[in-house]
């Protein structure tokens, strides 16, 4: 039987070695603080920062929820970001994503103080991390290495094949991999035979934005299987593909009409050695994660 790696039990212990951090730094007066910026009324944005902001209360941290209006302009937009950079009680700054098409993300993101990007997608972050140099790393790729380590999955000297080159998953995470001495190699949808490349993979991280798109013939028998797709799936012959017999999910479906998969099929998780559930596996540690960077860039601001 594949092991599960249980996401949610490490988020757990991460977020108490971050509430025992911050009240180290209570005792010498600092309290962390993050602000979460929401724009407009996108509800799985609105659930996203609920929940971040909840964890902050949760863990002791300062946290300060800023709604602008939807139809704001990017000039507006960089007002409030360089209010927030330069307020004393704020450390972390997060910009929930999409913002609206009138907006300029990139303008944004680059406007955030590299010392508070808690969500590592600075381009001097970026560079930090390549570099090797302490930063401030995205979440959900933190969150990965936090699951492997944890877990007692060997990382040096592994073949590690991620799918998926975004900033702010894929890329990341390979970089991370490779620091880890991992063998990495990061695929995308101009890679000529995806199978042959995840085949070899010891560990193989998915991270493509497709409902169960690793199919088990893609998976070498034994490997860990990292899934980080987030999808929500409403067809019921797709429903039927992935989780048939899984009575307790189909009870869910039949209630809610919905279901969220992963980018790996389900099936391909029985050839796996060791995989992370969706949901139930990345998906907690990237508020954890959150949090965390929150703590160290409040740390770090302060020279401690
Ligand atoms: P993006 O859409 O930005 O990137 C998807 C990547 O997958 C691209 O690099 C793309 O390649 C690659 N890809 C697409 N189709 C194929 C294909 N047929 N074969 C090989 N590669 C392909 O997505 P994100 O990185 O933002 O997110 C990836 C997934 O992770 C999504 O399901 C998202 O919901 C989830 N996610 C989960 C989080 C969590 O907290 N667990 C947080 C963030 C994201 P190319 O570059 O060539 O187009």
């Amino acid at each position: 039987m594949p092991k599960i790696l249980d996401g949610v039990a490490i988020a757990a212990a991460i977020k108490q070695e971050v509430a025992e951090q911050v009240k180290v730094l209570a005792a010498g007066g600092v309290r962390p603080g993050l602000a979460a910026v929401l724009v407009g009324n996108v509800a799985a944005s609105q659930i996203y920062v609920r929940s971040k902001v909840q964890t902050c209360e949760e863990l002791g941290i300062f946290s300060e929820m800023i709604t602008p209006p939807e139809d704001i302009t990017t000039e507006a937009m960089l007002d409030l970001i360089n209010a927030l950079n330069d307020r004393e009680d704020i450390d972390g700054i997060l910009i929930q994503l999409p913002l609206p098409k009138q907006v300029d993300t990139k303008a944004l993101l680059d406007a955030v103080s590299p010392a508070k990007d808690v969500d590592g997608f600075h381009p001097v972050n970026a560079g930090r991390l390549q570099a090797g140099r302490p930063a401030l790393a995205p979440c959900t790729p933190a969150g990965v290495i936090e699951i492997l380590k944890r877990s007692g999955i060997p990382i040096s000297g592994q073949n590690a094949v991620v799918v998926g080159r975004s900033d702010i998953v894929g890329k990341p995470a390979a970089m991370l991999l490779l620091h880890q001495n991992a063998t990495v190699t990061i695929c995308h949808s101009k890679t000529r035979d995806l199978a042959a490349e995840t085949r070899e993979a010891d560990i193989l991280v998915a991270a493509i934005g497709r409902a169960g798109f690793i199919t088990p013939e893609m998976v070498k028998p034994g490997a860990t299987v990292i899934d980080v797709g987030i999808n929500r799936i409403t067809d019921e012959a797709e429903f039927y593909k992935f989780f048939k017999g899984d009575a307790k999910r189909e009870a869910a479906f039949a209630k809610r009409g919905s279901t969220i998969v992963g980018d790996v099929d389900p099936r391909a998780f029985e050839v796996a050695g060791a995989y992370t559930p969706v949901p139930g596996g990345v998906g907690p540690l990237t508020i954890a994660m959150l949090m965390a960077n929150t703590v160290q860039a409040a740390k770090m601001r302060r020279g401690l």
